[in-house]
């Protein structure tokens, strides 16, 4: 099989293209390099079932090349990370509603499944234990960027299925709760290699808000064979997939866990939400993914745990 990612060298996509190329497909990986970085796919860049394609899913021309010479597409390119919303949110609403838009339109001109990469933002200030793919969003204003990216992802959402229900192309989406693992910046808001960060250079551990808000963090690597089983299914369509962890943390504990596993001598600091991000930021107090649906259609079953993934992301940095 050939298949195209979209946002191939960012964090997961450049997992994911490890993954392909372990079971012997061949790969295109377009990015545009706004957020990925090359340094993710330096060691795959000499191979001959590789293809790196340096450009944006705006392009509409460079995407009706590269979706007619796949059998699939997984679209990762987004505008990701909180922080990134925030500071750019015009840049944003363009690449995942106007780049989704090319990206699904050209995946129906040539007959292309794609699988795309949604987000547990979509259930926006929904605190209910085990967010289920039927449960009510709940949202604070538009004209909160937070609340803009959901709305933004929800659009591509519905792109994704009335492609499928109104023209018969396949699509899948996946809502990916807190993916985390060697290779994540956080350079854009992402929590753990922040942290982690600040722990290895001994700075204080920036704890937003009370730090009593929860999340579930989920190793790339299991949400990657997550991506591929839900692509292969030929059941998958038509439907949204929650991918996330189990273990429920708050941000404090998760704080003094990497301090401790670090052997940091840092304090934490409690930053107020409208210093660390914009006056009015609001966060999600809960996060608490249902994967009952994955798990049943392709077994999805998170296999690596917090203790485990936070070492290997303190390798990673101080690689
Ligand atoms: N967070 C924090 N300190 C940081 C970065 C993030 O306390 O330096 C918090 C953030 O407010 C949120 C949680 O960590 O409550 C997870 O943030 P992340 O951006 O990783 O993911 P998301 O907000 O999308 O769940």
């Amino acid at each position: 099989m050939r298949a195209l990612i979209t946002g191939g060298a960012g964090f997961i996509g450049s997992h994911l293209a490890d993954a392909l190329l372990a079971r012997g497909d061949s790969i295109i990986l377009l990015d545009n390099l706004s957020t990925g970085r090359l340094e993710n796919i330096e060691h795959l860049r000499q191979r001959d079932d590789v293809e790196f394609v340096l450009g944006s899913i705006l392009n509409a021309d460079l995407m009706d090349d590269v979706m007619s010479r796949v059998d699939v597409c997984f679209h990762l390119a987004a505008a990701v990370g909180v922080q990134l919303i925030v500071d750019k949110p015009l840049e944003s609403l363009a690449t995942n509603i106007r780049g989704s838009e090319i990206v699904f339109e050209k995946a129906h001109k040539h007959g292309t499944k794609v699988l795309v990469t949604s987000t547990s933002e979509i259930y926006g200030k929904n605190t209910s234990d085990k967010l289920g793919e039927e449960d009510d969003r709940i949202l604070g204003s538009p004209l909160k960027s937070r609340w803009s990216y959901s709305e933004a992802k929800a659009i591509e959402e519905i792109l994704a299925y009335t492609y499928w229900r109104q023209k018969g192309l396949p699509t899948v989406i996946v809502r990916l709760f807190n993916t985390v693992g060697p290779r994540q910046t956080g350079h854009y808001g992402m929590v753990i290699p922040r942290f982690v960060g600040q722990a290895i250079k001994g700075d204080a551990i920036t704890v937003y808000g009370d730090g009593q808000q929860t999340r579930c963090f989920c190793f790339v690597g299991d949400v990657v064979q997550g991506l591929l089983a839900l692509m292969d299914h030929p059941e998958a369509s038509g439907r949204a997939y929650n991918l996330g962890g189990v273990e429920e943390v708050s941000m404090e504990q998760l704080a003094t866990r990497i301090v401790d596993l670090v052997g940091s001598s840092s304090k934490v600091r409690f930053v107020p939400y409208d210093e660390a991000y914009e006056e009015g930021f609001e966060d999600m107090q809960r996060r608490v993914p249902d994967t009952t649906r994955a798990r049943e259609l392709v077994g999805f079953e998170p296999k690596v745990g917090l203790d485990e993934i936070l070492q290997m992301v303190v390798e990673d940095q101080r690689r």
